[in-house]
């Protein structure tokens, strides 16, 4: 029988409601003849809860310990969907990711998927089992311990077994009914589109949209995964959602898909480096020890043998960043101030269209000039342009380039 992947994100099993809610549209696939497996998070919240849990337990936790708890919420909500199936006369059994089981990397909190056998379940299915609610987020290390995957890490489990079981199809279930051009909540004219190229919508997610974990798409992409993003709050069961799919499935697509923006980011300017070989690199390589996430970075001209060197990094990995570049001050750097501003956003536009047609960057700085926002750090690829502005500026910034590029036309 074919096999589908159906994920269900927190907000959708949120409560036992919604968990009959998010079973009956399995019962629907069920009965088409597919075999299902049903990818759950945590109730929403629940995460939090035990990330809180963990950090007042223990400030410096072991991170073996940290995925035992957090990894615990998905438990839940994989039986509770199983009972509820099992209600609806759907055979039906919970598997937590060990006993799949869904072999990762020992980097706990934050490990990597490197196997799933898919004999385990193969062999139920072959019994007469007809859905598969395995807990999302969590796998098993070479070492035997619980490993979790980085926050929103169910995507990923999702796009994963959707690649190991060669499902026709992952399904991921949540509060919004597709992808949009932008925000909603920011800009509201944004639009749903029907298609969007994996390409895209790993810059989109990489650049602040939250709705599918930036893994989750890599490897949909990698794996040709056929992903679907639809609400599982809508009444029809066919709705279609946004298909992310090839590029070469889109027959004709706007120069800009759409606008992303991040709020959680700051920028920190080192005045007056030292300008010769090596000084980048010592620079990044100490902030890369110290895992800091660098984005942007601009260097200035360099006059009288000095420079200003600045970076864009989360706002939450400051004081790390901090630390690190008091350590080398003293060294060959010898920079005469560290100045750190909190209150900047990253905006992006992005769009496999740019690959092809000039003049996207001089339209948006031309946009930004026009409402009078002034961009301090500009990064550019082949398919996006990010700016950094003031955060004051953020959600204009959006808007004018949403209404610029034209997308409340999108589709
Ligand atoms: N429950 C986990 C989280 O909130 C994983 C997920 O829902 O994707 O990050
Ligand atoms: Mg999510």
């Amino acid at each position: 029988m074919p096999t589908l992947v159906m994920k269900f994100g927190g907000t959708s099993v949120a409560n036992l409601d919604r968990i009959r809610r998010a079973a009956k549209r399995v019962g629907v696939e069920v009965a088409k003849g597919y075999d299902v497996i049903v990818i759950v998070s945590a109730m929403s919240g629940k995460t939090n809860e035990l990330v809180g849990w963990v950090g007042e337990t223990s400030p410096l936790f072991d991170a073996r310990e940290y995925d035992a708890v957090v990894s615990s919420g998905e438990n839940v909500t994989a039986g509770l969907m199983a009972l509820t199936l099992q209600e609806m006369n759907v055979p039906a059994r919970s598997w937590q990711g060990w006993q799949v089981p869904v072999q990762t990397t020992s980097a706990h909190s934050q490990a990597r998927i490197e196997d799933i056998p898919p004999e385990n379940i193969n062999a139920k299915f072959a019994e007469g089992m007809r859905v598969a609610v395995v807990a999302g987020f969590q796998g098993v290390s070479p070492e035997g311990r619980i490993t979790t995957l980085g926050r929103g890490g169910s995507d990923t489990t999702a796009v994963a077994f959707a690649a190991a079981f060669g499902a026709e199809r992952c399904d991921i279930y949540t509060d919004v009914d597709g992808v949009y051009t932008t925000d909603p909540r920011i800009c509201q004219k944004a639009r749903k589109l029907d298609k969007i190229a994996f390409e895209e919508m790993l810059e989109l997610a990489s650049l602040g949209a939250k709705v599918l974990q930036t893994r989750s798409v890599e490897l949909a992409m990698r794996y040709k995964v056929k992903l679907r993003v639809l609400s599982s709050f809508e009444e029809q069961s066919d709705a279609a959602g946004t298909l992310v799919c090839d590029e070469e499935e889109i027959m004709e697509s706007n120069v800009v898909a759409g606008v992303a923006y991040s709020r959680d980011e700051a920028q920190m300017t080192l005045r007056s480096v030292a300008d010769r070989p090596g000084i980048a690199s010592i620079i990044f390589g100490s902030l890369s020890e110290a895992g800091v996430n660098v984005d942007m970075i601009v260097q200035d001209i360099s006059e009288d043998g000095r420079t200003n060197m600045t970076f864009s990094l989360p706002t939450e990995q400051i004081q790390r960043a901090e630390t690190a570049m008091d350590a080398i001050k003293g060294n060959e750097i010898n920079y005469t101030d560290l100045v750190t501003d909190q209150d900047v956003a990253k905006v992006s536009v992005v769009g496999i269209g740019m690959r092809s047609q000039s003049g996207v960057a001089a339209k948006m700085f031309k946009v930004l000039s026009d409402e009078g926002i002034n961009i301090k750090v500009i990064t550019t690829s082949e398919i996006k342009i990010s700016v950094l502005v003031d955060r004051k500026y953020m959600e204009l910034a959006v808007q004018a380039l949403h209404d610029a590029f034209e997308l409340e036309n999108a589709a």
